[in-house]
């Protein structure tokens, strides 16, 4: 979570010799709500899409330079966006090479999951089916070993290409990730020495026939279709499962959450695990309702859940007054 005021920067400046030097088009003040699957959330001082290995890299040098600070965006769809935005400068990754060689597939870190998943399929190599679930991209689903119907990144990834903070890139093995439960380095910066960004990803998988995997992707589909309110803005699960007892999902359901909303946020009545978003919603609607199913569950379980979720941006002050928000739950 990123929650430091910033002094304002010169975004017109820093998007002009940004062009020039790399030539990346930036955009100011950019609405962040689009990029996101929660459809929340203000504004970045600076919006960046890179394509490749090289404008990322660069972007990143030229940040590190600047002393701008940076925030690297996928899909956006693990994260929810401060009404207030994101100072300096975001990166939105959409480098989507890939390459099959034998049974290693490379993804760069902007491939979707579900093309990673449907790609490999085509090519009968089984162990990315999992992906279809993760409307994630390649990047985002490594830095919170993402995973679903079994199966998460940490079984299939050999290794990964990293960029330092300071833009030097090295490929790193998976077994120096330290992988656990949506778990990585990556989320630590401070313990591996700074922030490292995912530029792609080897996976290794096995050869099987290509219609029984489609058949697996098949299952995925419609077991998502069923269980997840797929279509409306969400940010996936809102909380991690507690390491024992029912899942998080289960207890917010026990506890009568199901259908209770605050301001245009509410909690999903298809799974209660999913905080969906109307087109009133502001994210601290959502943050707000967030921390009233977390307080419910420790008052109820004694268990104190963890966000899945990552509140990203100007959070400074939280939690902001807003009488009028009160909660409800449907008649
Ligand atoms: C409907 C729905 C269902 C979902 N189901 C699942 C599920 O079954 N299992 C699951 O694990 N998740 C699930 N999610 C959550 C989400 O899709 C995953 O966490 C996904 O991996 C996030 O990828 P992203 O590209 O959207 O990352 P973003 O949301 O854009 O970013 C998330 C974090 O990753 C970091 N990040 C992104 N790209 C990079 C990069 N290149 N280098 C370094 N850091 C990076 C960001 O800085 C941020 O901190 C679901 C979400 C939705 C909306």
């Amino acid at each position: 979570m990123t929650g430091d005021p910033t002094p304002p920067i010169d975004t017109a400046g820093l998007a002009g010799d940004i062009a020039r030097r790399l030539g990346v088009r930036v955009e100011q003040h950019a609405p962040l709500a689009r990029s996101t699957t929660m459809r929340v959330g203000g504004p970045a001082d600076l919006l960046a899409t890179v394509r490749n290995a090289f404008e990322l890299r660069g972007l990143v040098r030229f940040a590190r330079s600047r002393g701008l600070p940076i925030f690297v965006l996928g899909r956006g769809s693990n994260v929810v966006i401060s009404d207030l935005g994101v100072r300096g400068l975001v990166i939105q990754v959409k480098a989507e090479q890939t390459r099959i060689d034998g049974v290693r597939y490379h993804a760069a870190a902007g491939v979707p999951m579900a093309r990673a998943a449907t790609e490999t399929q085509k090519a009968g190599l089984t162990g990315l089916e999992f992906g279809l679930a993760i409307p994630g991209t390649v990047g985002g689903a490594i830095w919170g070993n993402a995973g679903a119907h079994g199966a998460d990144v940490a079984g299939v990834l050999e290794s990964a290409d990293l960029l330092s903070p300071d833009g030097v890139e090295s490929t790193v093995d998976a077994a120096e990730l330290g992988f656990g439960y949506r778990e990585s380095r990556l989320k630590h910066p401070a313990a591996s020495g700074g922030r490292e960004l995912v530029v792609g990803g080897t996976f290794r998988l096995e050869p099987a026939p290509p219609d029984a995997i489609r058949a697996a992707l098949d299952e995925i589909r419609h077991w998502r279709q069923a269980h997840q309110p797929l279509g409306l803005p969400s940010a996936g699960s809102v909380f991690r499962n507690p390491a024992e007892g029912a899942a998080a999902g289960q207890r917010i359901e026990h506890a009568g959450l199901k259908g209770f909303s605050i301001g245009g946020a509410s909690v999903s009545e298809k799974h209660a695990n999913f905080i969906i978003a109307d087109r009133t919603a502001t994210a601290a609607d959502v943050r707000a309702l967030a921390d009233h199913v977390r307080a419910t569950i420790l008052a109820s379980d004694g268990i104190d859940l963890q966000f899945e979720i990552e509140f990203v941006g100007d959070w400074t002050g939280w939690p902001w007054p807003a009488p009028e928000r009160g909660g409800s739950t449907p008649a």
